[in-house]
């Protein structure tokens, strides 16, 4: 006898759901009892108020430490939940800041751009000074070879 329940209450793991946590099926108290099971010796769990030993109850089983773990895991749920959606922010920052280094990027090449003209333009710049050195020398010289000649 003591047999067959305990093989049935090992069978009635997976039928945990019930609208509160220590009522029964039958609408009473869950009776907390201790598994003498192989795998689960010494674990307690709630049972059918009405149980007794014979099979007038309505099979109600729900380990007491998965009671716990269910409220772990709905405080769980919703820390996670909330830093989801603190990650879910960060990620439209992250996105607003990348589009924001892209039109710098776009910036610096123009500027780069913009340099390389202006090298190009200080380059031009000094080969017309040489050209205006070259012109002033020569003018000088002109002079100079005028004012001898004058002599
Ligand atoms: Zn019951």
């Amino acid at each position: 006898m003591a047999k067959s329940a305990s093989s049935t209450f090992s069978s009635w793991k997976s039928s945990t759901t019930s609208p509160s946590k220590t009522t029964c099926y039958c609408g009473i108290p869950c009776k907390v009892q201790i598994s003498r099971t192989a795998k689960n010796p010494g674990r307690k769990f709630f049972g059918c108020g009405n149980y007794n030993g014979g099979d007038n109850h309505c099979k109600y089983f729900l380990w007491c430490d998965c009671l716990n773990e269910e409220d772990d895991n709905s405080s769980m749920i919703e820390l996670l939940s909330s830093q989801t959606s603190s990650i879910g922010n960060a990620v439209e920052k992250v996105e607003h800041i990348t589009k924001e280094i892209k039109l710098l990027v776009e910036k610096v090449d123009s500027l780069t751009e913009e340099v390389v003209n202006l090298n190009h333009n200080v380059e031009a710049w000094v080969e017309n000074g040489k050209r205006l050195k070259a012109i002033f020398w020569s003018i000088c010289a002109i002079i100079v070879a005028k004012w001898i000649f004058l002599l």
